[in-house]
């Protein structure tokens, strides 16, 4: 990721300093201290009344051809699972109901520097998909059918939502 040279408060020329205990580019000018914060991120695990997982394929960089998950960043004032349904909704035109958080996952992508990602599982009842200009394709696919997903984080969500599935109900 790339990061600042000059303030974008004043324009001095950052230097770089120990600051709560981590090395930061701060302005020796105004004070101000880049903070590096993660950002948030939603995804959908999305199932329609079949059980069958809906995967995408990426139109997009990162991760342009691979087969993913739905989502995106929150918008700011954005409760995450509003941001998931939203993402679900831009990408595929599929109306999600939320039925879980799945898990909190923190990852480090080249594009962006850190991101938060939450991770729910989502239902639908309409399956009938309206790909956007993000994706190549999207489908619902019963488990053993599902194209490869590559994405770490993304195989790791569908493995924990898997785990959490096999757990027999009400027992
Ligand atoms: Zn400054």
């Amino acid at each position: 990721m790339k990061s600042y040279s000059f303030c974008p408060i004043c324009a001095t020329t950052l230097e770089r300093a120990m600051i709560d205990g981590r090395d930061r580019m701060f302005c020796p000018s105004c004070s101000w201290v880049h903070y590096i914060n993660p950002l948030p991120v939603a995804v959908a695990y999305t199932i329609n009344s079949n059980n069958e997982l809906l995967v995408i394929r990426r139109a997009h960089e990162p991760a342009l051809n691979e087969w993913a998950l739905p989502g995106g960043f929150l918008e700011a004032g954005e409760e995450p699972h509003e941001a998931c349904l939203r993402e679900l909704m831009e990408e595929t035109s599929l109306k999600g109901k939320i039925d879980r958080m799945i898990g909190i996952y923190q990852r480090e992508v080249e594009l962006y520097g850190s991101l938060l990602v939450v991770a729910y599982r989502v239902i639908v009842d309409d399956d009938a998909i309206t790909i956007n200009h993000e994706l190549f394709e999207a489908g619902f696919y019963p488990h053993h059918l599902i194209p490869e997903v590559r994405i770490p984080l993304h195989r790791q969500i569908i493995t924990d939502a898997a785990l959490h599935d096999s757990v027999p109900r009400g027992s």
